[in-house]
């Protein structure tokens, strides 16, 4: 529902409202906030923006440039329901206090440049996009945060985490057996009523909500279903979706971790994202080419194929993203698509003979992404596939895992590192660039931050399971 500023600031002052929270999405992709009396909120606050010191945010402005201003973005209000005293949210886009032109930095404008790049092709108007985020919920996590160590609380007979609330003490009787956590009804899914919980609030929050149920693996791994929706309300949705899980979780003693792959051994989470074009209301993607595809959508499905390597330096930007996507546990790790193929990285759903329900499905990304980079760099590989009319291939209807060596050999796979996927977008930048959606500014600062403060902190630290290799050499 669109709502203007004096619909806002009405709201305020209607239901007595004394604190107003402004929420925005770093570069890592966690949200930031700052808490408003009432008084400091008025018409202004929507065109100039609230200051703040971007030089404390990571990734962002440096000292002798820092200051910065959040702008709340009216369509987004919620009252937040973590907070004791009513209090209204909003989610802010980042401008430059001097120009009021949008922070080139900011992954929420990115995004709406992203879907202005879109419409300036002609090639449609609307982006949709659905992902489908899995976590896992945890008992009891502990790990050392120090600079010098690195230590995690670990079940060595087993090799994994000591974890998961369907774990810990208790009878056990009801525990999932292996790879079987989809889905029996309880006791063996102890988590029910907290997905609930979960998925309610998240209604509450403004988000179109669809389902919820236990994911595959044994150790408390849940899914939540929201509808799709285009490109920035999307990002906001999932935004919402991560804190009203995490929350949730924590008010039952318990934690949520988005990280694709904290069990050795275990399916990890993906955020399988769903998504589609379309123009003056009619979706792009249904034809009558493969599963009732268009052009578009194979030209689209080029995009993203051809650009797979670098695009996942952001949609699995974490050193962790790359254990997800190994052989034997749903996450893909060849680069085809194809019907129904749960083990290729691009899949088609069977979706009836409604043209609005055609859309693809790339199961690479997970949600340790930034959800407004990641949807605006997928949208800009996928037109340059339309621009470029990019030939996706012929598509792979067995099963990837049954091929044998040479057949899986012809074709490619997704990074085995971080380090790879930042190497492959250092070379693959310019379907990023020459569109102006992101700057090229942008992507050297990503490489740099993400070698810097995550791919060579891991390499210079000792790995637990090499103790258990090496410690009696
Ligand atoms: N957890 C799997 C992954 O890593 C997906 C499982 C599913 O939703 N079918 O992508
Ligand atoms: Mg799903
Ligand atoms: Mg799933
Ligand atoms: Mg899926």
């Amino acid at each position: 529902m669109a709502q203007s500023p004096q619909d806002i600031l009405n709201w305020i002052k209607n239901d007595n409202i004394q604190v107003v929270d402004l929420k925005f999405i770093d570069m890592p992709g966690i949200w930031q906030h700052l808490t408003l009396y009432q008084d400091q909120i008025d018409e202004s606050s929507f065109t100039d923006g609230v200051a703040f010191d971007g030089s404390s945010i990571r990734g962002w402005k440096a000292i002798n440039e820092s200051d910065m201003a959040m702008v709340p973005d009216p369509n987004t209000a919620w009252i937040d329901p973590f907070m004791e005293e009513p209090t209204l949210s909003m989610i802010c886009s980042i401008q430059e206090p001097r120009t009021g032109q949008p922070y080139e930095r900011c992954p929420r404008s990115i995004a709406q440049k992203a879907l202005d790049y879109l419409a300036s092709t002609g090639i449609g108007d609307t982006a949709f996009f659905g992902p489908e985020a899995e976590f896992f919920i945890f008992e009891d996590v502990r790990f050392d945060q120090t600079e010098n160590s690195a230590y995690y609380y670990v079940d060595t007979k087993e090799g994994r985490w000591n974890s998961g609330a369907v774990e810990e003490g208790g009878n056990l009787g009801y525990k999932p057996r292996y790879k079987e956590g989809y889905f029996p009804v309880s006791p063996t899914d102890t988590l029910q009523d907290m997905r609930t919980e979960m998925l309610l609030t998240m209604a509450k929050c403004g988000v179109p909500i669809e389902k919820h149920h236990h994911e595959v693996a044994t150790g408390g791994q849940c899914e939540l279903g929201i509808k799709f929706a285009p490109i920035i309300e999307s990002g906001d949705n999932l935004m919402i979706y991560k804190y009203c899980v995490k929350n949730v979780a924590k008010k039952y003693g318990k934690s949520a971790t988005f990280m694709p792959k904290p069990l050795f051994n275990d399916n990890g989470s993906g955020m399988h994202t769903h998504q589609s074009i379309w123009k003056a209301g009619q979706p792009l993607f249904w034809g009558d080419g493969y599963a009732n595809l268009s052009q578009t959508a194979l030209h689209y499905i080029g995009g993203i194929l051809k650009h797979a390597p670098a695009l996942l330096a952001l949609t699995n930007p974490t050193t962790n993203s790359y254990k997800r996507l190994v052989p034997g546990f749903e996450a893909p790790v060849n680069l085809a698509y194809s019907q129904g193929n749960r083990s290729a990285s691009i899949r088609i759903p069977l979706s009836g003979p409604n043209p609005k329900a055609k859309r693809l499905e790339f199961r690479c990304p997970d949600a340790t992404c930034n959800p407004y980079l990641a949807f605006a760099a997928m949208l800009c590989a996928g037109i340059d596939g339309i621009k470029n009319q990019i030939d996706p291939g012929s598509s792979l209807d067995v099963d990837i895992y049954d091929l044998s060596p040479e057949e899986l050999a012809k074709i490619p796979s997704t990074p085995g590192s971080l380090l790879e996927a930042l190497e492959a977008l250092q070379n693959d930048h310019n379907f990023l660039v020459d569109s102006g959606v992101f700057t090229k500014d942008f992507v050297e600062n990503w490489i740099e931050y993400k070698l810097d403060n995550e791919v060579n902190p891991m390499r210079l630290r000792p790995h637990p399971y090499e103790l258990s290799l090496y410690y009696d050499v």
